[in-house]
């Protein structure tokens, strides 16, 4: 075997990252730089600034404007600290064209030795005029009369532990130690004007004279071609996943002769005829599900296009089949209540068969689960729903042939992992993905190279739309009258509570003030429920219930309701601070409502921040909300609102993004790498493979998933 092919051996982990000894523990700045993904010298090398400075010249402070970054070097002519109006050091400077005062409200004593009387000192900051005489804020000092640099200065990201000093040395040496010999072999309509080597160095160090727009709008040539290996190396990665997969084995899920179909029996038992999108995805899946290659489908539909029935209809011809099926769903709460029809209409038609359905979650008694256990593992379960502890735990299924798995963009890799041991020895389950946060086709197309998708392009007939209105917070008032014209109706109403990051009790007060609240204003007859995500499972699912059957009237919630949940009979959503939710979130919330036959209305609560304003992006999103309730023309101004890395990042975890490309302007470099791809793949495996290696390493497999 050629040392090439082994491609994983290739890039050392860098010196910085390791620990000092075997054995011994990770520095604090270690740790930094791995929490920044900086492990081997080439993932160095790889880290570019995101700006730089120009440390390269001295001026004189005359030629100098105000509001410019300036770099000087002068004599300290005064050096005090005064106290008023807060404690501060106030040093008087002089290059003998003018004389500037150097302001520092933290320092320390070493600083003020080096600004002592008479010290000679670079100093670099931004040159304020004012009232009286120039200051520079904060200013960096160094000593006078050493060597200018002769690129500009890098500045990186960084965090807390982690100085730019240091991780400017670390980057250095990182990069000077990268092998970056030639991965791409000469080839495509697209040839990059500079190798790697050049535009990386390049890129850490420009030289002084750099239109630095092309650095910062990513266009010249050194940034295209970092683009290009960017996207290569994704598209590598995933083609290389599909062709791995083709070469996979799965069971074919063709019916068994002679016995009444359960997918006729389903689609009989009904109460509505399938939309054409539904048949025509169905068709899809069955002919996946009847090939030997796992299929590996993405089945994206809007909100209440009706995802549901097409998963049991898959489950159907899976168990048809003579195998099992396995449905899950993030949390527990979810997986009840999505499939709870699902199971209405499946389980007695699999018990007339002498089959089943399971229900696993973490929450289960010991009883309760040994004796599904039992049943998964002797086959009676055909169709097992959960969350994922249905297959991360020790569950054995007789004869597991498919997944499906809800509200997920993306299985991770250990999940994935997981599955594959429950299938027969040497095959691998079909996996069936539903997502209701739709991408836009051409970004799917790129993205998920290694997945097929289907769309649910249709809703079932007889919706009224959701009428959306903003409403100023200020106006409350009319909000709760609203609230009361719905319940007179005998409708239910819900209110989101908006989610502050920092802390789930800070949530939870909240949310709880806001129920006290509503359930003041709205007199004791109406029963106000409460629902967070810090509460217990039981009772989550008791106050759900409890909703679902009409007792209580109002649900305060925070954002645990986001997916999924339909109690048909809620016309009214109220979102509290609406501004703060992103717009696929708000989507989704708002699908929440429109899914009984009442005319229904989603009000946006929103409140401008201090200086009177909501914000740029805000606006876009609520005014996107009140224009279109269309999922798919959401996803396409949420794209447009944030671009694709951070729309990609709001729909994934743990799977890495472009970080340089941008799939919606970077069309021809997209073009030229989904051509040269499979054909480097083809003709240069192993140049693939270490191109795959250099920019993606061990994250590689999570592209994967
Ligand atoms: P989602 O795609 O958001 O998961 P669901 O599967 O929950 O949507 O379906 C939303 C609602 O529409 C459910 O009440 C479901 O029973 C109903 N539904 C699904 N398909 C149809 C159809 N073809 N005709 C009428 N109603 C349907
Ligand atoms: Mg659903």
């Amino acid at each position: 075997m050629p040392a090439d092919s082994q491609p994983a051996s290739r890039e050392k982990p860098s010196p910085a990252a390791a620990p000092a000894a075997p054995g011994a523990g990770l520095s604090a700045v270690q740790r930094a730089l791995r929490k920044l993904g900086l492990v081997r010298d080439i993932d160095f090398a790889l880290y570019l600034p995101m700006r730089y400075e120009d440390e390269t010249r001295v001026v004189r402070l005359s030629d100098v404007r105000d509001g410019e970054m300036a770099q000087i070097e002068v004599a300290v002519t005064s050096n005090e600290v005064v106290f008023r109006p807060r404690r501060q050091l106030i040093v008087t400077v002089d290059d003998g064209s003018d004389t500037c005062q150097l302001r520092f409200f933290n320092f320390y004593p070493s600083q003020q030795k080096q600004l002592a009387v008479g010290a000679r000192v670079r100093v670099r900051g931004e040159v304020r005029g004012g009232f009286l005489g120039r200051t520079m804020m904060h200013p960096t000092v160094k000593a006078a009369g050493t060597e200018l640099p002769e690129a500009l200065t890098p500045v990186y990201s960084t965090i807390a532990g982690l100085a730019q000093p240091a991780l400017r040395r670390e980057v250095r040496s990182g990069l000077a130690r990268a092998r970056l010999d030639e991965t791409l072999p000469a080839a495509s309509d697209w040839q990059p004007a500079w190798d790697l080597r050049r535009s990386l160095n390049f890129l850490h160090y420009p030289a002084p004279d750099v239109a630095m727009a092309t650095l910062e709008d990513h266009s010249h040539p050194a940034w295209q071609r970092i683009k290009a290996e960017e996207l290569l190396a994704q598209q590598l990665s995933q083609m290389q996943a599909r062709n791995e997969r083709a070469a996979q084995r799965a069971p074919v899920l063709a019916r068994e002769a002679g016995k009444e179909s359960l997918a006729e029996q389903l689609l009989a038992v009904l109460p509505f005829a399938l939309t054409g999108a539904q048949r025509r995805v169905g068709e899809e899946i069955g002919r996946d599900l009847a090939r030997e290659v796992p299929m590996h489908r993405l089945l994206q539909g809007d909100v209440g296009s009706g995802k549901t029935v097409v998963a049991a209809l898959a489950a159907a011809l899976c168990i048809d089949a003579g195998h099992q099926c396995a449905l899950m769903a993030p949390t527990e709460i979810l997986a009840s209540q999505h499939f709870g029809k699902l199971v209405d209409w499946l389980d007695p038609l699999l018990r007339s068969r002498g089959l089943r359905v399971a229900w696993l979650t973490g929450s289960q008694k010991k009883k309760e689960r040994d004796e599904m256990s039992a049943a998964v593992e002797s086959g009676e379960a055909a169709l097992v729903i959960g969350t994922h502890a249905v297959i991360s735990e020790k569950v054995r299924f007789k004869k597991l042939a498919l997944a499906i798995i809800d509200e997920q963009h993306r299985f991770g890799v250990a999940q994935r992992l997981a599955l594959r041991g429950k299938a027969d020895a040497g095959l691998e389950p079909h996996l069936l993905m539903m997502s209701a946060t739709p991408i836009p086709r051409t970004l799917a197309m790129s993205y998920y190279a290694d997945l097929d998708v289907s769309t649910l392009d249709e809703l079932p007939p007889g919706r009224t739309p959701v009428v959306t209105k903003l409403v100023a917070d200020h106006r409350r008032d009319e909000v709760v009258e609203r609230i009361q014209a719905q319940l007179q109706q005998g409708r239910q109403v819900y209110w989101v509570c908006p989610l502050i990051e920092e802390s789930e009790a800070v949530d939870l007060r909240n949310a709880t003030t806001t129920r006290d609240e509503l359930a003041d204003a709205l007199g004791e007859a109406v029963g106000v429920g409460l629902l967070h995500s810090r509460m217990p499972t039981a009772e989550k699912q008791s106050v759900m219930a409890e909703f679902s059957a009409g007792r209580l009237h109002v649900l305060v919630s925070t954002t645990v309701i986001e997916v999924g949940v339909d109690v048909p009979n809620a016309s009214l959503m109220v979102i509290e601070h609406a501004e703060r939710f992103g717009l696929s979130q708000l989507h989704q919330l708002r699908g929440r409502v429109g899914r009984g036959a009442a005319a229904s209305a989603c009000v946006l609560l929103y409140s401008a921040n201090e200086g009177g304003r909501v914000g740029e992006a805000a606006r876009a999103r609520l005014r996107a909300m009140a224009e279109t309730s269309d999922g798919f023309e959401i996803a396409r101004r949420d794209l447009e609102i944030r671009g694709p890395g951070e729309f990609l990042g709001a729909r994934q975890s743990g799977a890495p993004l472009l970080r340089f490309a941008d799939l919606a302007t970077d069309t021809h470099l997209l073009d030229w790498a989904r051509e040269l791809a499979p054909r480097m793949l083809a003709e240069h495996p192993q140049l693939a493979q270490r191109h795959i290696d250099r920019w993606l390493g061990t994250r590689a497999e999570y592209l994967k998933a």
